[in-house]
């Protein structure tokens, strides 16, 4: 169900009428020779039973466009007078093409200057993948794309980010505006906040710092001067406080290690990189989590090192306490890096718009 139709070259727009307006329409259509977007074909003015404008076909024909739900097309009524009422051009049912030729069709298509938005609003569900390509089409059109989904039966929020801003609307009923979830805001003043450029897409950094015990040593190869992983630690205050001490739970910690940090923050450390090496003097190993040599590459057998390892603890019975010897051998290297946490869109008031907004 458009809510636009066209007479010559000439667009009317249906959410642009008042009652008494649409009432002469009515009465005058057929001297216009009005005709629909998506076929060209005649079309009549009409009102939905709730109370809303629109275009249909004159006639059943073979024109394949989807029937629309009475909740989209208040949805894109709302969209298209918010954002005609913030000073942009208007254009429902937009068709458009990328450059390489790719159709698209804009459910609410707006124009300010150079920014061009298209709103689409989803009541049906549409997998994530659908939507990355048809916003995809967008973008290589130059158009801004932003989505409003109908609420998920599944209550899960569907997924959004700064290249493809997807947002949810809370359960409605044709005639009282919807809410858009997690926003103190309803359809039409979410529009308006985002062609007003006061939403960004915000991704809290945060500093983590990591412990990484490691054993001096010497390579069971080469012979030269390293520094064997042994596991993670809470702090760099007690070196000893844990390590594995046999071969298999020295594995298991170093696979831990090998999760948390790259071989390359690991090798900026001046420790050795974690690898799983299956096979053991000719063996498959079962403690395959082992150090590589930084100098040469070879893999450290994880009997070798936890047998350093226990030596540098001195007698096994010191453990239950912390040791009165502090082993010299054991120590902590410290990596600090800025991890990135999850996303999410940030309205600000009208007064403070920062940079990077929606509409850029
Ligand atoms: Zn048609
Ligand atoms: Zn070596």
């Amino acid at each position: 169900m458009p809510l636009r139709a066209t007479t010559g070259t000439t667009n009317l727009h249906a959410f642009e009428f008042e009652e008494g307006q649409w009432e002469e329409l009515k009465a005058t259509y057929k001297r216009l020779g009005l005709t629909m977007p998506c076929c060209q074909r005649a079309a009549v003015p009409k009102t939905s039973p709730l109370g809303n404008y629109f275009f249909a076909h004159a006639r059943k024909g073979p024109c394949a466009t989807a029937p629309e739900s009475a909740q989209h097309l208040y949805c894109k009524q709302l969209i298209a007078q918010a954002a005609h009422a913030a000073g942009w051009t208007v254009t429902t049912e937009r068709p458009g093409a990328c450059p390489t030729g790719e159709a698209w069709i804009a459910d609410v298509f707006c124009e300010r200057g150079r920014a061009q938005v298209a709103f689409e609003v989803q009541m049906s569900p549409q997998p994530h993948a659908e939507t990355l390509r048809r916003q995809r089409r967008y973008r290589d059109s130059g158009v801004r794309g932003a989505w409003f989904h109908a609420p998920m039966k599944s209550g899960i929020a569907p997924l959004t980010d700064k290249e493809t801003p997807v947002f949810s609307l809370e359960d409605f009923e044709v005639g009282v505006p919807p809410r858009v979830k997690g926003f103190p805001l309803a359809l039409p003043e979410f529009v308006e906040a985002l062609l007003g450029k006061r939403l960004t897409y915000e991704v809290p950094e945060y500093t983590r710092t990591l412990h990484v015990g490691y054993l001096l040593g010497e390579c069971w190869t080469c012979k030269r001067q390293l520094k064997h992983v042994c596991g993670m630690l809470d702090s760099a205050e007690q070196p000893w406080w844990y390590h594995p001490l046999t071969a298999a739970s020295l594995s298991q910690t170093l696979a831990g290690v090998q999760a948390a940090l790259s071989s390359s923050e690991l090798a900026g450390l001046g420790l050795n990189r974690i690898e799983q090496y299956e096979i053991n003097l000719g063996r498959r190993s079962k403690a395959p989590t082992s150090n590589i040599c930084l100098h040469c590459n070879a893999p450290q057998p994880n009997e070798y090192v936890t047998e350093k390892l226990r030596a540098a603890l001195g007698a096994p019975g010191e453990l239950k306490n912390p040791p009165a010897r502090v082993s010299s051998l054991l120590g902590a290297a410290v990596l600090t890096r800025t991890e990135r946490g999850a996303g999410r869109w940030k309205l600000h008031d009208a007064a403070a718009v920062p940079s990077g907004h929606l509409a850029a």
